[in-house]
């Protein structure tokens, strides 16, 4: 990773201004006023660790990296921005910069390091009569450290990503999508209040009756209108364990009839369901990773796999605690009795709640003590209407990955139902009542990830011959044609909100919806 660092940004010492490229390409001389100088930095380490993303695809320099100690500073660096009136410069929070396309970088610009907030008590916890349990948590916060706050407290938040170590903003920004978003949403349908500094340097509360059109307009809203500084965030009481089971299937119909019985909140299964549904490929072609299941059994698995080339595995989880660890295991097997997996193959484990959330970290450690975290991540999330997974299962997983063998790092797939999603907020979902999340996450080397793009493309380029009208989540489009496509008739109210809450186009350029 040999990226040329701007000569200019590592001969600077003192901080008394900064130096960017304006857009016609000369350069400008920025002197920030002193309240906020001492909080620039452009010294080589902050400008390259903040030029690319878990991606590794998109390199890009800002001119300098903020590290904030207040959201009344980040109020004042984009007035800063805003009264440089010839030339606003761009201006990205970088919540743990896990995006793979460089949603979070600022070409030329400044990043807001989101983590120097995350000093002193961001996190609390709180009850009132209208809303019962939540907690205030700073937009910087990971999600690990508001899993820790709230079970001091016996209390958890209620829908979750299947990864901890992201920032609340980052996510808020996106969706916040897991296993348990068929039940209770995605993350923003869990959201009382934020807090948000707008692309004007506003400092507003907003939440569903307060300033409501940017509460809406915020959550999933790409970082575009406003830097979130606080959520105010559900919380339940907290189960103590969890039974985690797989169930393995050679047959895509029973597999995907199963998921959607699952995930049916119509009375019992609303109730007394699983907690958490979700669901992966095991491919011929592997990597095959079969660390879940028994050493006793992997090699039996390891031959279904190669028998029908694609084994479909849903993944489902019951909590539990003191008050029902008697009954748990007894529902576990009313809920899995009427289901049509391959006879034998279902395998479970017993973890503690906080471990079954945190799974992701071990995998994370194991990659990274293998050199192989911080690789390229070419990854293709995609929303899948419910009447074409069929399809999109024959011509994708079928016919694009199997038959070419396209080595299958992780390939994610389970329904959720779309009456979890309130209408007005920014997330773009498919127009079904129910609908697949289908990730794509692979892996490669620095020099490969073309070759997986190449399969992105393929893929999108069948769903649109077969008419199969696909979202993408966490998007990454080229064209403003592209973008209207994508937020549909949404497109004109997402417009209008820009221009009101950040009428320079200063904010999240990294999407690149604004800012080609
Ligand atoms: P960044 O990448 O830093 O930022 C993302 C965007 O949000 C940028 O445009 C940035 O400018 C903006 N932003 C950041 N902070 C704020 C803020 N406070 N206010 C306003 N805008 C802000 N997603 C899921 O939904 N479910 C998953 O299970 C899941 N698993 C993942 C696992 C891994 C290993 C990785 C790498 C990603 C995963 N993601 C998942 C995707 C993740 O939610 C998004 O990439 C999210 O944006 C990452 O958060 P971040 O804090 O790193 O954000």
């Amino acid at each position: 990773e040999n990226f040329a660092v701007p000569k200019y940004l590592t001969t600077m010492t003192f901080f008394t201004g900064f130096m960017m490229l304006s857009t016609t390409g000369t350069s400008l001389v920025l002197f920030p006023p002193k309240d906020i100088a001492g909080m620039l930095r452009n010294d080589t380490e902050s400008i390259n660790s903040t030029s690319t993303d878990y991606g590794h695809i998109v390199r890009e320099f800002p001119a300098a990296v903020f590290n904030p100690t207040s959201p009344n500073d980040i109020a004042s660096l984009i007035l800063f921005s805003n009264n440089n009136s010839d030339e606003p410069f761009r201006v990205a929070a970088r919540g743990q910069g896990h995006s793979v396309r460089g949603q979070g970088l600022a070409p030329d610009g400044v990043v807001i390091n989101m983590t120097a907030l995350s000093k002193g008590s961001r996190i609390v916890v709180s009850e009132s009569p209208s809303l019962g349990s939540y907690a205030d948590v700073g937009g910087e916060q990971l999600w690990i450290d508001v899993l820790h706050a709230t079970l001091d407290h016996g209390l958890t938040p209620v829908s979750w990503t299947d990864y901890l170590y992201l920032s609340v903003g980052g996510t808020l920004s996106n969706a916040g999508i897991s296993g348990q978003t068929f039940r209770f949403g995605p993350q923003i349908s869990n959201v009382y209040e934020l807090d948000v500094v707008t692309g004007k340097g506003d400092f507003i509360t907003c939440s569903s009756t307060k300033k409501p059109k940017l509460f809406y307009a915020v959550l999933g809203g790409l970082g575009q209108f406003g830097i979130i500084t606080r959520a105010r965030i559900a919380l339940q009481p907290a189960p103590n364990r969890a039974k985690w089971v797989r169930l393995l299937y050679s047959n895509f119909s029973a597999f995907s009839s199963d998921q959607e019985l699952l995930i049916s909140t119509s009375g019992k299964m609303e109730r007394d369901g699983f907690d958490y549904v979700e669901g992966l490929l095991l491919m011929q072609q592997g990597p095959l990773d079969l660390s879940f299941y028994p050493v006793a059994d992997q090699s039996r698995i390891a031959s279904l796999v190669n028998q029908y080339g694609i084994v479909y595995t849903i993944e489902v989880v019951k909590y539990y605690d003191d008050s029902t660890k008697d009954t748990v295991d007894k529902v576990v097997e009313k809920l899995t009795k009427r289901l049509s997996f391959v006879p034998g193959f279902m395998f479970e484990q017993d973890v503690s709640y906080e471990e079954f959330l945190d799974r992701v970290r071990n995998e994370e450690k194991m990659l990274q003590s293998l050199g192989l975290w911080d690789i390229a991540h070419p990854w293709m999330n995609l929303f899948v209407p419910k009447s074409r997974i069929s399809d999109f299962d024959s011509g994708v997983f079928k016919d694009i990955l199997l038959k070419q063998k396209v080595p299958a790092a992780l390939i994610l797939i389970y329904p959720i139902n779309r009456n979890k999603w309130n209408g007005r907020m920014s997330a773009v979902i498919p127009d079904e009542d129910v609908f697949y999340v289908v990730g794509l996450l692979h892996s490669s080397g620095f020099n490969e990830w073309q070759a997986f793009d190449e399969v992105n493309k393929k893929l999108l380029q069948f769903c649109h011959v077969a008419g199969i009208m696909v979202k993408q989540y966490l998007p990454h489009y080229e064209t403003p044609e592209d973008w209207k496509i994508h937020f549909g008739s949404n497109w004109q109210s997402f417009q209008e909100m820009k221009t009101k809450s950040d009428p320079n186009k200063i904010l999240s350029p990294g999407q690149r919806i604004f800012n080609s």
